[in-house]
């Protein structure tokens, strides 16, 4: 989402990345700050000294959300929940939850844990304040400690708000699933409650943008738009999750897949594959095992003059771990390595032995027919 994402650092075992566009939302914090809200409070101060106060102010931020998604972390590691890692991007901080709660209580308090240290954390950053107000530090520097308490409490609050994927959301989403024992139609719940929420963001985007406030509107236009389409898709990443649960990747793998043998010349092999299928790549084995793969732009690297001569298996190259599944490993894990690796088709092994093709658009209709079947 939203492009590259470059490692910072580790910390408590989880590694910290932050998302290009956290570079944008670190400069118009900055700026906002120093030229801004910072002037507006404290007047008379140098420009510089304006500055200073808003990369602090910037940096504290990054803590807060830092501090924040922490502790979301901790709990879901307390839990046994694989963690993928954190990331900052433009609307704030995510950690990546790689597996599902199992159950409603291991939600709930995995949830809370981001609103309650953030309450925490403002509260720390208030009392420094007036700590620094009683000591005579000079009214800006205590100001910045001021401006950050105030900042925690916002996290705290936007965060409660209850529409999934939000932290509120899953608290929610916890409730009612504790109440129904229904994950699902908890999660489905929580998720129209998110998506309603987003929406509520837009209008209300639309209409500060139309009285003038350009910056603001923009910005709880692109919030309310994110949030709705966040709750969308963790909604519909759970169906397939639930549909697809116990499901080993021999289930959907077409068998008898098109394969080359490797003494193929290049020649036959544009005739009688290339031509005749609509593939990106063809698996190529000698003896039933799998060799590598050959492709058009594999052919194309070699003189045309030599094709009759030359075999697929001279020219063929090595599968990646990314295009490759073994066929008992869960069809789940086959989805997100699809997803991962941005390609629609997986060669299925047994052993080195190719047994079949595991195809995107089979999974894809079978999750169609499934999810039709359940709404009626
Ligand atoms: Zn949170």
């Amino acid at each position: 989402m939203f492009g590259e994402s470059f490692r910072l650092f580790r910390v408590l075992g989880f590694e910290v990345r932050a998302n290009v566009s956290w570079l944008f939302l670190a400069l118009l914090i900055t700026w906002s700050l120093a030229a801004a809200l910072f002037p507006f409070a404290f007047p008379g101060l140098a420009p510089s000294t304006y500055w200073l106060m808003g990369l602090v102010g910037m940096l504290g931020l990054f803590f807060s959300l830092l501090f924040h998604e922490l502790s979301h972390s901790l709990v879901a590691r307390a839990y046994g929940l694989p963690v993928g890692g954190i990331t900052l991007f433009l609307f704030g901080g995510m950690a990546e939850l790689q597996a599902e709660p199992k159950r409603p209580g291991e939600e709930f308090w995995m949830a809370i844990a981001g609103p309650i240290a953030s309450v925490i954390l403002a509260g720390v950053f208030y009392l420094a304040a007036v700590v620094m107000m009683a000591l005579g530090v000079p009214q800006h520097i205590a100001g910045v400690a001021g401006y950050l308490g105030f900042i925690n409490l916002l996290l705290a609050v936007f965060n409660m708000v209850p529409g999934f994927p939000m932290d509120g959301g899953r608290v929610f989403r916890a409730a009612l699933w504790r109440w129904s024992g229904d994950m699902r139609r908890a999660t489905l719940w929580a998720s129209r409650l998110g998506q309603g929420f987003g929406l509520l963001l837009v209008a209300l985007g639309i209409y500060s943008f139309l009285s003038g406030n350009f910056i603001g509107g923009m910005w709880w236009f692109l919030i309310g738009l994110f949030i709705r389409g966040a709750a969308i898709a963790s909604y519909q990443h759970l169906v397939t999750q639930l549909a697809l649960k116990g499901q080993t990747v021999r289930r959907f793998m077409t068998t008898d897949p098109v394969t080359v043998p490797s003494d193929t010349t290049l020649q036959d092999f544009v005739d009688r594959y290339l031509y005749h299928h609509a593939f990106d790549i063809f698996p190529v084995v000698r003896d039933g095992r799998l060799l590598g793969y050959t492709s058009l732009r594999q052919v194309q690297t070699v003189p045309r003059d030599t094709w009759a001569r030359t075999r697929v298996g001279d020219t063929c190259r090595k599968f990646g771990e990314a295009h490759t599944v073994d066929a008992d490993a869960d069809a789940n894990e086959a989805l997100e390595q699809m997803q991962r690796s941005e390609s629609s088709r997986l060669v299925v092994t047994e052993g080195d032995r190719v047994v079949g093709m595991l195809v995107l658009k089979d999974l894809l209709r079978f999750l169609q027919i499934r999810a039709e079947l359940e709404q009626g």
